[in-house]
């Protein structure tokens, strides 16, 4: 029996490090073509190079027939698992990749009615001359918000990016070291750390939040009606205990404990209407969660319509990226009570109702298996500018679903991994 605390497979486990190492250099090395292409070569030999090593070892690992076997059998079915064998039996024997850079534009006329459009564009146009093609067909107006991201695709596996493929390569190549180690009952074994610091020993299940798949900086915005771009700043905040201290004191809220998107939700709303009758306003916020465990927050702020919708297409990069299989979302917005149309007979959007509406505080929870659930405090001010809230309504008491459309872009994102098998 393999010590605790000792690696029990420690060339493998240093060669998925290399290759965790070797994915940042990808990312950082996305638009220098001939670069990308010298790290995306080390990288798809390095990953190959994890099974190889392992297999050399068969002999001294327990059950390796077992857990080694079923590993290949799900590694057989998958179609990116047989790209990244066939694309280093290609490296080493024959040539490069055939690499192709896409434009990708992604437009957002106006969600609740038209949902988002995607394009495809070689890479050498200008973004001038693709926005030119979309918009000179007239059943494209000119409104709305589109986003630019350039790509590359290998043409042996067209339906993804290659940060992406290869990050799922990594996450079965992660688990499998994690069964390995398991199997030997080693809980945990340590390597000096590297560059980039994130490249640590630890093994795990699940994706690494550091590897970024659908990064800002890869991104570019263009507001159509203001015929501007939109630029996205992202502060990161890292977590004070003392002030979450503090805090809990000033409001008299407890933790939140333990649960799910559907569980926390209700105590989220409770704590909320603390925060507001106190405050007298409450800031946006979002909840990335997977399973029971809070894997990061956020506070969306954005300047009107347009930059929201962009916002929650933002919300739903970041819910792949960190594979959240849980979201939560709080905001102060208005409430109608029934529903009004304009003289084109479209339905009136609470915000632009004028006396009647009313404030509220919502929070919507949904998670990856397709429950939800939206909860609205509705509230108003008295002579004192007290906070003085209605009674919570679910859903159930509700027939309003544009608060719910508003997280489509997340919804359908979920759908997308559940097609590609992202678990
Ligand atoms: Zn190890
Ligand atoms: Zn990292």
């Amino acid at each position: 029996m393999t010590p605790a605390n000792q690696c029990p497979v420690p060339a493998a486990h240093k060669r998925l490090m290399d290759c965790h190492a070797m994915w940042h250099s990808l990312a950082n090395s996305y638009m220098q073509p001939d670069t990308f292409r010298m790290h995306l070569n080390s990288l798809i030999q390095g990953l190959r190079n994890v099974t190889f090593v392992l297999q050399k070892q068969k002999r001294e690992l327990p059950h390796f027939e077992t857990w080694y076997t079923e590993f290949q059998e799900q590694a057989r079915h998958s179609p990116l698992m047989r790209w990244s064998v066939n694309s280093r039996n290609r490296i080493v024997k024959e040539s490069d990749l055939e690499l192709h850079s896409e434009a990708k534009i992604r437009w957002v006329a106006d969600w609740l009615t038209k949902g988002e459009r995607n394009f495809t564009f070689p890479p050498r146009m200008a973004s001038r001359e693709m926005l030119g093609a979309i918009f000179s067909d007239p059943g494209n107006p000119r409104v709305g918000i589109v986003t630019l991201s350039r790509r590359w695709v290998d043409k042996a596996l067209p339906d993804y990016e290659i940060l992406h493929a290869t990050r799922e390569v990594y996450i079965a190549l992660g688990r499998l070291l994690t069964t390995a180690h398991e199997a030997c009952r080693v809980e945990s074994c340590t390597f000096e750390t590297r560059e980039p610091p994130c490249v640590t020993s630890r093994l795990t299940r699940d994706p690494l939040r550091c590897m970024e798949i659908n990064p800002g900086a890869l991104q570019e915005h263009i507001d159509l009606n203001a015929g501007a771009g939109i630029q996205e700043i992202i502060r990161p905040i890292p977590r004070d205990e003392k002030a979450t201290q503090k805090a809990r004191k000033r409001y008299g809220i407890t933790e939140l404990g333990k649960g799910d998107a559907m569980e926390l939700t209700p105590k989220i709303m409770q704590a909320a209407r603390t925060v507001l009758v106190r405050d007298k306003k409450h800031a946006n916020f979002a909840w990335f969660l997977r399973g029971d465990d809070i894997l990061d927050v956020m506070s969306p702020m954005y300047a009107d319509q347009n930059a929201k919708y962009l916002t929650f297409h933002r919300l739903a990069d970041r819910v792949e990226t960190l594979r959240a299989d849980g979201f939560i979302y709080l905001a102060e917005t208005w409430y109608v009570t029934d529903h009004k149309y304009d003289e084109n007979g479209k339905l009136m959007p609470a915000r632009d109702r004028g006396r009647d509406r009313m404030e509220a505080l919502q929070v919507f929870g949904a998670t990856r298996d397709g429950r939800h659930i939206t909860l609205t405090a509705p509230f108003s001010r008295n002579r004192f500018g007290k906070v003085v809230f209605g009674e919570t309504l679910t859903d159930s008491d509700m027939d309003d679903m544009n608060y719910f459309g508003s997280f489509g872009p997340i919804i359908e994102r979920w759908k997308a991994m559940d097609a590609r098998g992202e678990d």
